[in-house]
């Protein structure tokens, strides 16, 4: 492999990503643009690596943060979880005619 994947940064599709109903449970509204965890400390993913989960409101912790901790699952689940969800968003994101996919679709 050449290509080094590069670092992609996009604060409209990140707000695109959270305008989508959470992944986790299913609610509209709460949403944030969640980058996925897997790939080390300190590595740093791209934003097309994201998935809308829901933000902890007043008595309820949000599937962001349960993710971000790994509440109610195993690393690996997580990282399962992970690449579901990302190509899950990718396919949302290539139906909705999204530029940052034109190449990729
Ligand atoms: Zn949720």
């Amino acid at each position: 492999m050449i290509t080094k994947p590069r670092r992609y940064q996009s604060e409209s599709y990140r707000r695109y990503v959270a305008s989508k109903d959470c992944f986790g449970c299913g609610i509209s509204g709460y949403s944030q643009c969640a980058h996925a965890n897997g790939g080390g400390m300190g590595t740093k993913r791209s934003d097309l690596d994201t998935f809308p989960l829901c933000a902890t409101r007043p008595g309820h912790m949000g599937c962001h943060m349960m993710h971000d901790l790994c509440i109610g699952m195993t690393k690996a689940e997580r990282r399962e979880l992970e690449a579901m969800y990302i190509e899950r968003m990718r396919a949302m994101a290539i139906e909705d005619g999204r530029p940052e996919f034109k190449e990729a679709a």
